[in-house]
């Protein structure tokens, strides 16, 4: 099983990367589980026809101990597993400490031992980079981490800081630092800036996604490119970036 996390700064474009890579997994006959772990709870809504999944944590609140692994794992398009582990509502509680609990609620109700994923994909927020959102890094819970990132600085200042808690946990025999992801916003020089932060923070730059209208028509539609637009460049690179990430 493999699992990776994506971390970046908010609104960059993690959920829809990462929800374009699963479908683009799925498509190759992965059984692939999306876990969003950002308090927005919106990771899988390109997954599920734009309906937005409950979370763990808003399950819990309801059902307490009455629960059952259907009402928090949704099959959204291909197939895709989906989960959103984040919460809990805005200005209330620690969003790290909800992801802890959503993540002990699916090892209880036997989510992997359930489903055997192939691929476990972690949508992190990356504005913070405390213990709480560490987790997935820490624990086991992912052993590749992503950087989604694109040339503007507070996403690359964002980016650096990411990395830096990854190579400490690293040390530590965490997971280790795959690469950045580079989703473009057409800013002057872009390609350099990238290719020489990623330098300065000691890795790779994966994969370069255009920016392109398709992504929002997609969105707009609840799906992801690689659904709506199959055919398209777009979903291509999604593609080969999901191949890339299937690289050791
Ligand atoms: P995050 O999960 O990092 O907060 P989202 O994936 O929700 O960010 O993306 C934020 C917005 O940026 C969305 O409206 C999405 O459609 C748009 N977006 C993301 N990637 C691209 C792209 N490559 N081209 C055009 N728009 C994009
Ligand atoms: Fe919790 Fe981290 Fe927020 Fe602090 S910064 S309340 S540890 S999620
Ligand atoms: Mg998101």
């Amino acid at each position: 099983m493999k699992k990776i996390a994506f971390y970046g700064k908010g609104g960059i474009g993690k959920s829809t990367c990462v929800s374009n890579i699963s479908m683009a997994l799925a498509e190759q006959g992965f059984t692939v589980m999306q876990i969003g772990c950002d308090p927005k709870a919106d990771s899988t809504r390109n997954l599920t026809h734009g309906d937005l999944i409950p979370s763990v944590l808003s399950v819990i609140r309801e059902k307490k101990n009455d629960i059952c692994l259907e009402d928090i794992v949704s099959c959204g398009s291909g197939g895709v597993l989906c989960v959103e582990a984040g919460g809990p509502k805005p200005g209330s509680g620690c969003a790290g400490r909800g992801i802890i609990t959503a993540f002990e609620q699916l090892e209880e109700l036997g989510a992997y031992t359930t489903y055997h994923p192939d691929i476990i994909l972690y949508d992190v927020l990356g504005d913070v980079v405390c213990g709480g959102f560490a987790l997935p890094i820490r624990q086991g819970y992912a052993d590749e981490i992503c950087i989604v990132t694109s040339g503007e600085m507070m996403s690359l200042y964002a980016a650096d800081n990411i990395s830096q808690a990854v190579n400490n946990y690293s040390k530590r025999g965490y997971a280790a630092l795959k690469g950045l992801i580079y989703n473009a916003k057409n800013i002057e020089n872009e390609d350099e800036i990238v290719e020489k932060a990623a330098a300065e923070m000691n890795t790779k730059v994966l994969s370069r996604i255009n920016r392109d209208p398709i992504v929002q028509k997609a969105e707009n539609a609840g799906m992801t490119v690689v659904e709506y637009a199959p055919n398209s460049s777009q979903a291509d690179l999604y593609r080969k970036l999901a191949g890339i990430l299937l690289e050791d």
